[in-house]
């Protein structure tokens, strides 16, 4: 008998699923095979990139689960246009090295616009199934970076689509989470790497819109605001280390011996924020403030440290009863109403018990194309990590936690991304996606036969089931 095969995500783990056979297809060609099998042998397909999501958006339970880490073609830069063709299964670190690799010479060279931060292990096809985001100061979400893709559909049919071509699927499919098909391909729209000098300075969260609206105007392009996360201070949410990025002429030279931080470094920091929660915002702080004036490129500042399965290590270490890991939530709110949300934050995280490990505000602008779009507005964007017990109670203390966030969020007109967790009430999620219902009738209608199917996908089905 087959038993299939258990599958978790990367960094809450707390979306343990059986599937049923994992099939890893190496090109479009085999993605088609392997679709209209399944289609005739009568299986439900789930599909994954590098598994970061948090919500069960890439497993399905005894479906087939297209694994499409193997579709990893970069085609050449197409350096009149600013445009590369990439497999979805590409990850952010393999395609700026591959960017660097073809423009050895003088000249412009062509990279990566915005990624996420926080880690580089997400594919190309995952990032736009979530339609992510970076730290853009002036940026939307990745749609904007995306001039066309392939998808293969619930018929095994190739589809192009772009802004004119199967327009309606390149809306849906883009932050859709792979309920419309399977993304093989992806023309990805790229921008001249810059040099950039980083800005540090603390501040306080009352002088932080004015102070990054005076970055903007100076032509900074990135930037965010790490919080304070020690819930006994009364810098608790408040404080933080404001970072921005302003572009320099290119001959300013850049030194190698800028200070980063390196595995070590963070895995103290990680301790530190599990364990000693005022000192790391002062040993954090002290490093960024160190860094002032450095240069970075626009490309690799975006990338960073993940050190894979941390969190074992540190129950491992502090003799933990439970394992644990952070679940991550991020909250959208009108720029105005920022200090009211996180004043509101403050007093609810301060009640719950629920550990902050980690927590930031950035800025995205309006999303005007993506069916599903989070960035409804110009928003700041406040990014949580929650320390999660992975036990009923601490999951439900956790889910609690992010419950009361989102309703903070929603009263002051904001929003919640879709891709960390479940959790929500459909009443939340009504009002932050209004068009949830018809996302989900149109899923119906260019996937009749039900072929794509998630967690994620079966759990908002029954969600909305009486609409
Ligand atoms: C530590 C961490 C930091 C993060 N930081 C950020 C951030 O800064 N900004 C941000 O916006 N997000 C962030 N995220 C969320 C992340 O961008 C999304 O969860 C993203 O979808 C993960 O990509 P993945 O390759 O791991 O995809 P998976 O988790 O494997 O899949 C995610 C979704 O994409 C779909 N999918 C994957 N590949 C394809 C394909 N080829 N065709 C169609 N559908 C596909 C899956 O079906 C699923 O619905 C972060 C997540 C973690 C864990």
């Amino acid at each position: 008998m087959n038993d299939g095969v258990l599958c978790n995500d990367i960094h809450s783990k707390l979306n343990l699923t059986r599937v049923a056979r994992i099939l890893v297809p190496g090109s479009t060609g085999e993605v088609v095979a392997l679709v209209r099998d399944a289609v005739a042998t009568g299986w439900a397909v789930s599909i994954c990139g590098a598994r970061h999501a948090m919500g069960g958006q890439q497993f399905g339970e005894g479906t087939l689960l297209l694994d499409c880490s193997k579709l990893i073609g970069i085609g050449p830069v197409d350096r009149e246009r600013g445009l590369v063709e990439i497999g979805a299964g590409v990850k952010w670190l393999e395609l700026v090295e591959a960017l660097h690799a073809q423009q050895p010479g003088a000249g412009p060279v062509w990279s990566i616009r915005q990624k996420q931060t926080g880690a580089d292990g997400l594919t190309l096809g995952g990032s736009l199934a979530a339609n992510a985001h970076g730290r853009g100061l002036q940026m939307r979400p990745m749609i904007d970076d995306v001039e066309a893709f392939t998808l293969v559909n619930s018929s095994g049919e190739i589809l192009r689509c772009n802004r004119s071509q199967n327009a309606g699927l390149f809306r849906l499919a883009i932050g859709g989470y792979g309920c419309f098909g399977i993304i093989t391909s992806i023309c990805l729209r790229l921008a001249p790497r810059l040099k950039l000098q980083r800005l540090v300075e603390i501040t306080t969260l009352d002088e932080l819109m004015p102070k990054l609206d005076r970055r903007i105007g100076e032509g900074c392009l990135y930037g965010d605001f790490q919080f304070s996360i020690d819930e006994n201070s009364p810098d608790f949410l408040h404080r933080g280390v404001l970072s921005s990025y302003r572009p320099v002429d290119s001959d300013h030279p850049m030194h190698d011996t800028r200070k980063e931080l390196g595995k070590s470094e963070w895995e103290r920091l990680i301790h530190l924020a599990h364990h000693d929660r005022a000192r790391v915002f002062e040993e954090y702080s002290s490093y960024y403030l160190d860094t002032h004036g450095e240069l970075y490129w626009s490309d690799s500042h975006q990338l960073s440290v993940y050190i894979d399965d941390y969190h074992c290590r540190l129950d491992h270490e502090s003799c933990a009863d439970v394992a644990a890991s952070e679940m991550i939530s991020e909250l959208y709110v009108p720029r105005d109403r920022l200090v009211d949300f996180m004043s509101a934050a403050a007093k609810l995280l301060r009640g719950c018990g629920v550990p902050v490990i980690y927590g930031t505000v950035r800025l995205i602008r309006r999303d005007p194309e993506s069916f599903l779009a989070w960035a409804r507005e110009d928003f700041a964007c406040v990014i949580f990590n929650l320390h999660t017990e992975h036990n009923e109670a601490g999951i439900t203390r956790s889910a609690a936690a992010f419950l009361a966030l989102i309703d903070e969020a929603l009263v002051l007109g904001g929003s919640f991304f879709l891709t960390y967790h479940r959790w929500a009430r459909r009443a939340q999620i009504e009002q932050a996606y209004p068009q949830f219902a018809e996302f989900l009738r149109l899923k119906e209608i260019h996937d009749p036969g039900r072929l794509f199917q998630s967690e994620w996908w079966r759990h908002h089905r029954n969600l909305f089931a009486e609409t």
